[in-house]
């Protein structure tokens, strides 16, 4: 982390997990293990059906809501599909963009990923942009060129001062829900190189200020040692922020120098 120039984001996935009558009792329990002096910004992903039950669960304890997917479309002909501007006007701050499983169980790529970010960004919703290589990616010592390649296809067209509302997830496929983590060093290896690519099209200030967060299996006893990491600002959180205490020790791991 590097508090000085960016913002520290612990945000939870909760993929289609939970029921909206299990929110409240969540945040009561969060709110007690909140540490007083809050260092980064906390964020829950729900599904939209239960973003306004968040929403207003969320403010006591200065959580805020975000959505797990957005339709490319302003309006119109699209059943089942949920625009930027709905989530907007209910409330919604964040939205993730691209992960893995979208990508995998509903052939998303990079160009609707690029019209999903810019979707968003149109409705002042910050997306968290998901890349990630797979095992065999890793394997195959491909994991920058690819990781290189989602990062700059989600971000085309994108200007800076624009950027400076997107945050950055680097998500290893073969971390996530596996129990596998990538160890401190993969992950800032390749959270320092998402910032080079950047750093490449922006230039140095932008790439300095944009949050990259990791995700992949972070939980209460790994958070500490990623986080320590100069270019991981975050993390966003699937399986551990679905418990409350796990998440608030994964937020209170955000409090060293
Ligand atoms: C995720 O789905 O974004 C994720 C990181 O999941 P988990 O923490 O369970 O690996």
């Amino acid at each position: 982390m590097n508090r000085k120039y960016r913002k520290t984001v612990i945000a939870g996935n909760w993929k289609m997990n939970m029921l909206a009558s299990e929110i409240k009792p969540f945040m009561e329990q969060l709110k007690e293990n909140l540490p007083k002096v809050r260092t980064c910004e906390m964020v829950l992903c729900t599904p939209a059906v239960m973003l306004p039950a968040m929403i207003k669960a969320g403010k006591d304890c200065k959580v805020a809501a975000g959505g797990q997917d957005v339709s490319r479309y302003e309006k119109g002909a699209y059943t089942g599909e949920v625009s930027a501007s709905q989530l907007a006007d209910i409330g919604a701050k964040y939205c993730i963009v691209g992960h893995s499983e979208r990508r995998q169980y509903h052939g998303e790529d990079d160009m609707l990923i690029n019209a999903k970010v810019k979707a968003l960004l149109g409705k002042g919703i910050m997306p968290i942009i998901c890349v990630g290589e797979s095992l065999e990616q890793r394997e195959m010592n491909l994991t920058m060129e690819y990781v290189a390649y989602q990062v700059k296809a989600a971000l085309s067209g994108v200007d800076a001062s624009q950027l400076r509302r997107c945050i950055i997830a680097y998500e290893p496929i073969w971390a996530i829900g596996t129990g596998k983590t990538a160890t401190a060093g993969q992950a800032q290896e390749v959270c320092q190189g998402i910032r080079a690519v950047i750093r490449g099209i922006y230039g140095a200030r932008p790439a300095r200020a944009v949050s990259i967060l990791y995700g992949g299996s972070m939980n209460a006893r790994n958070a500490y040692e990623l986080l320590a990491q100069p270019d991981i600002d975050g993390g966003l959180i699937g399986g551990a922020s679905l418990k409350p205490v796990d998440f608030s020790e994964i937020i209170k791991a955000t409090n060293q120098e």
